[in-house]
């Protein structure tokens, strides 16, 4: 993709290949993202302050490193837990022997592949050893942490999913996943503004919805940079923070941070489960919730005695699939195509079915029995 025009009704895409026109374009074009920097979209966001490197490699003399993370005033290396892969940390920006201005470019790592003389200069320098390697096992990867997210995740006709909507060091393990999250929670929504049904400003929810989530991950790299750096303070702080985390709350804490469990989009609705993943629920008839979700579309499940909520979502049947449970609370969740919980109730009274039936709009659209416009699969 090389060039791009958003017409109104729809986007020009200039590629090496020819000029594409489409309804929608969504730039998943990684933290350099041509498409936003195209669509004007700011990249707000913190410099970078290290350099990072990862690799497998052969090493001649192993025995002059230490397993697991080793801490020193010149940045930090990790070795293991597998034989030859090695992390390196560096603080006080680029190393100078790697040019300085790719590194500060905004967007991510600089683009030249590592090197094995690169790595092991990183190497000895952190580990203050003469260790020799002697071949890179598969590509290395070299990163910063330069932390920074569009100021908006869509302009327009275009929009913004993974890296290209945000950019932060790898510490934890969050960048894949922030993505696949995006992916997720855009894919059916632009898929019913295609279809034809999508509610008023259900688009819109995307960047309402995500661009939280990534603020919330930036600032959890960026606090773990902190924990990180070599001098006297930050050491007394990741003793601070290690301590903590070995506490039982404190790797509780962590976990449910980093799996997603505790995220909670804000949704309108005062049941506790609303805004969060559906959790995988068991059915009498020994199925799971997820079992029934692999059509892609919304899923009400009905405890009620009665099948009152069940009644009143057949007006969607062609979006949303009915499972109707033995009676047990919740007595109706009413899930979104990406998982989330739009809905859910522990009563089946009138407000109860009334507010079932607001999300129904709210989230599927105008009543639709036939499937002719179901979202997908
Ligand atoms: C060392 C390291 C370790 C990591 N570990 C983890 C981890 O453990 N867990 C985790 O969740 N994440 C991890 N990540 C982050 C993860 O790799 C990224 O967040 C993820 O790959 C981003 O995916 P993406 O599809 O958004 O972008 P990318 O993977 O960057 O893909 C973008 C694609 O767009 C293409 N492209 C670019 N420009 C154009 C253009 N103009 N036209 C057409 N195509 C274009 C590129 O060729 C590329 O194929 C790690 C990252 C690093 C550097």
């Amino acid at each position: 993709v090389t060039a791009l025009e958003d017409t109104g009704d729809g986007v020009l895409v200039g590629t090496t290949a020819g000029t594409v026109r489409t309804g929608w374009l969504v730039g998943c074009d990684g933290g350099r993202s041509t498409v936003r920097r195209l669509a004007g979209i700011d990249f707000p966001g913190t410099d970078p302050e290290l350099t990072g490197h990862l690799a497998v490699a052969d090493i001649a003399d192993p025995e002059k490193l230490a397993n697991g993370w080793v801490w020193s005033t010149r940045g930090a290396y990790r070795y293991g837990p597998q034989p030859g892969r090695v992390v390196t940390v560096e603080f006080g920006g680029a190393p100078a022997d790697l040019p300085h201005a790719r590194l500060r470019s905004r967007g991510g790592t600089p683009m030249a592949p590592v090197t094995l003389e690169e790595l092991q200069t990183s190497l000895r320098r952190v580990s203050g050893t003469d260790v020799t390697l002697t071949a890179l096992r598969g590509a290395a990867t070299r990163w910063t942490d330069n932390a920074r997210q569009a100021a908006t995740y869509r302009s327009g006709r275009v929009l913004l999913a993974g890296d290209a909507a945000h950019v932060h060091s790898p510490f934890g393990g969050q960048g894949l996943n922030l993505g696949v999250g995006d992916a997720m929670n855009l894919g059916w929504k632009l898929g019913a503004v295609v279809a034809g049904w999508a509610p008023e400003g259900l688009l819109d929810t995307y960047d309402a919805e995500r661009r939280p989530l990534g603020a919330w991950v930036l600032d959890w790299t960026r606090a773990q940079i902190g924990v990180m750096r070599g001098d006297a303070k930050s050491a007394a702080l990741r003793e601070v923070v290690a301590d903590l985390l070995s506490t039982r709350d404190g790797t509780t804490y962590a976990v449910k941070k980093i799996s997603g469990v505790t995220q909670r989009i804000d949704l309108p609705g005062e049941h506790p489960l609303v805004g969060r993943y559906v959790p995988d629920l068991w059915l009498t008839d020994g199925s799971r919730l997820s079992d029934h979700g692999h059509g892609g579309g919304f899923l009400l499940l009905d405890r009620t005695p009665d099948g009152t909520f069940a009644r009143l979502a057949a007006a969607w049947a062609g979006r949303v699939r009915i499972v109707t449970d033995d009676h047990a609370t919740p007595t109706g969740v009413l899930v979104r195509p990406d998982g989330v919980v739009a809905w859910a109730s522990d009563i089946s009274d009138v407000a109860a079915a009334t507010g079932l039936e607001a999300a129904l709009h709210g989230w599927a659209g105008a009543p639709s029995p036939s499937p002719e416009h179901a979202p997908m699969g």
